[in-house]
């Protein structure tokens, strides 16, 4: 018996759990079909049934972004954590705590820089994985420094954006980053050099009220909610059905809100060309080709 429970049992086990990984699959939020994991990642997170683009982390990002996936992350400033000593259900200290330790970011912000379709760029991704990407005054300093760095290396900011809005945890700290960004976007402008803004799902609050809309090109991916108030609200306030696509890319590029909605795969080619275009340099062939 020993021999059995001993011996053959985990060998059998072994053998089963090599063969039947149970996280090979997953569906798509949008159609429910099954997709093999691997050839999601490969697509971007894009579904290959229905074109769905489904979240992103903000590391992939920056991988997606860059040319080669090469590029230099930037320590970002530090701020005092928990200026208010806020408190709801739990600490604003300890929710920090497990967004740090659960997303490895230091903030709703990441930066880095590197080339983009051979130009130099410097790339601000939002997370919405570190507390809905909420904006508090760490994000504010996380974006002028990009900003910052943008001006002394001459080179365009991408900012992909993701936001529920402020954070309130931060009162009107959080709310006093809508015009600092704001005078960050116009040392880039004052500098002749480019802002693009790629609105990701979802931008909504005092982001979509700030730097994300103060873009030379804004760039949407398709079907994302861009929106200050979200749609349920307005309609629960206005009591009138809301028109189709509502806050969504496609309705606001065609009511000139947004310049041009972007599959992702295609987003690096199109900032790479935007830049050349906008510093008036060269296309390098690479992207052409991409
Ligand atoms: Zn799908």
């Amino acid at each position: 018996m020993s021999w059995l429970t001993e011996y053959v049992r985990p060998k059998i086990r072994g053998l089963l759990q090599r063969e039947v990984p149970d996280n090979l699959w997953t569906s798509c939020d949008s159609c429910s079909q099954m997709i093999l994991i691997k050839d999601l990642e490969k697509a971007q997170r894009v579904c290959p049934h229905c074109g769905h683009h489904g979240k992103v982390k903000a590391n992939e990002r920056l991988d997606w972004t860059f040319d080669d996936g090469k590029y230099t992350k930037i320590e970002l400033p530090k701020v005092p954590s928990d200026p208010l000593g806020f408190k709801d259900q739990k600490k604003y200290a300890d929710r920090l705590k497990d967004a740090k330790t659960k997303t490895h970011l230091d903030e709703s912000l990441a930066v880095a820089h590197g080339k983009i379709g051979g130009h130099d760029a410097v790339v601000a991704v939002m997370a919405y994985e570190f507390m809905a990407g909420t904006m508090g005054t760490a994000l504010g300093e996380a974006f002028i420094a990009a900003c910052r760095l943008a001006v002394l290396q001459k080179a365009a900011l991408v900012i992909y954006t993701a936001s529920g809005g402020a954070r309130m945890q931060e009162g009107v700290l959080s709310l006093m980053q809508m015009p600092r960004t704001t005078i960050g976007v116009e040392m880039l402008k004052d500098a002749g050099l480019p802002y693009l803004v790629v609105l990701t799902n979802p931008t909504t609050g005092g982001v979509s009220a700030s730097f994300a809309m103060l873009g030379d090109v804004q760039i949407a991916e398709p079907e994302a909610l861009i929106a200050f108030t979200g749609p349920r609200v307005i309609q629960d306030t206005v009591r009138e059905k809301l028109p189709e696509g509502f806050q969504r890319s496609e309705y606001l590029r065609d009511h000139g809100m947004v310049d041009m909605v972007v599959a992702r795969p295609d987003l690096r080619a199109t900032l790479g060309r935007l830049i050349g275009l906008m510093m008036n340099k060269p296309v390098a062939p690479s992207i052409e080709a991409a």
